[in-house]
């Protein structure tokens, strides 16, 4: 379609999700195997909802590789810009759901396909042609990764990029929690859009106060919009000029997978042919608001992907 680019780069990978929430994986009566990963995610979003997405990341040539490849091209994601790794695997991710929709993470990386993406495999045509270019999570945290990442980073903010981050903070994967937040807080420099939940707020800031003044402490002069995802308490905005909140819808939440990648991209979706709205409280309220719900849809139903909303599914939350 004609619409404005918004290129998403990271991880993509194979969440395996518990049948029953409150039990460990292994004492599970069983599993599903749902496509995820937050960049991945963030573009399927986007192209459900009828925006123009391309997926950057690198997956194993192996059989779940190729599969995570179809999915994004089944969900029309431009996919020039997947690289297949001869030797790594595919990521793996086991997820445990506690009884409250929460989940907890287990990886397979040792390395993973992801983490081996090279600057000078990356698909730089495609990265200079995004109007939006989205990012985050693992592919900071080890080499070659980081390198390919701060590279893309560069060319679509050359190119003119709106550049929007999500630190998808994966912990453990991280040699030390200080390096986490000093390496998180240096690519901050560089992004127009933020956004955090309550979780990483506290991680980062070091407070576990979730307050107006504990979200500005984050904030920079480079940025356009921060956001805080609060998971059932809606979200919280900032710009230069105002600040507010945006409640969450109601509804009967029982896998959060994936939440925070919905709301993003709905966003995205919203603002890449027209900035203007990051200057107009009422127009980005609604936008917070729509965000809102495809976040809240998407933690109606197991894995992330799977659970990401269409047009369809928001307009009957938004108007119920
Ligand atoms: P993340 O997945 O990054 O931790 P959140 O869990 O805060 O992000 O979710 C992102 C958005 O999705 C929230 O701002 C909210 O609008 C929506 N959302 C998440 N969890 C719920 C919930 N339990 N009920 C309703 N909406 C939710």
């Amino acid at each position: 379609n004609d619409k404005s680019l918004i290129v998403s780069f990271g991880e993509m990978l194979i969440d395996f999700v518990p049948t029953v929430s409150g039990v460990s994986l292994a004492e599970a009566p069983g599993f599903l195997k749902a496509p995820g990963g937050a960049a991945a995610n963030v573009a399927i979003a986007v192209a459900r909802l009828g925006g123009k997405a391309a997926f950057v990341g690198k997956l194993g040539d192996d059989e779940f590789g190729h599969m995570l490849a179809g999915i994004l091209k089944e969900n029309d994601v431009i996919a020039s810009g997947i690289n297949f790794d001869k030797g790594a695997r595919t990521a793996l991710a086991f997820v445990t759901l506690r009884a409250d929709g929460e989940r907890e993470f287990m990886f397979y990386r040792n390395p993973s396909a992801d983490m081996l993406l090279r600057p000078e495999e990356l698909n730089l045509e495609l990265i200079r042609s995004a109007k939006v270019f989205h990012y985050g999570s693992i592919s900071l945290i080890v080499e070659p990764c980081r390198s390919a990442h701060l590279e893309a980073m560069k060319v679509a903010k050359r190119a003119g990029a709106l550049l929007s981050y999500d630190p998808n903070l994966r912990l453990p994967l991280w040699p030390s929690a200080e390096e986490a937040r000093e390496q998180i807080l240096k690519i901050w420099d560089e992004a127009d859009v933020i956004k955090v939940s309550d979780v990483e707020l506290e991680f980062l800031t070091g407070s576990d106060k979730i307050d107006d003044e504990t979200a500005l402490t984050l904030w920079r002069p480079n940025f356009k919009l921060l956001l805080v995802t609060l998971g059932e308490n809606g979200c919280k905005y900032y710009t230069k000029a105002f600040h507010g909140t945006v409640d969450a819808f109601h509804v009967k939440t029982i896998d959060t997978t994936g939440a925070g990648d919905s709301f993003i991209g709905a966003l995205l979706c919203k603002i890449v042919d027209d900035q203007s709205v990051l200057e107009d409280e009422p127009k980005l309220r609604e936008i917070l608001r729509f965000a809102n719900a495809c976040g809240a849809i998407t933690t109606t139903k197991k894995g992330a992907i799977p659970a990401l909303p269409s047009p369809d599914e928001v307009h009957k939350l938004l108007n119920a």
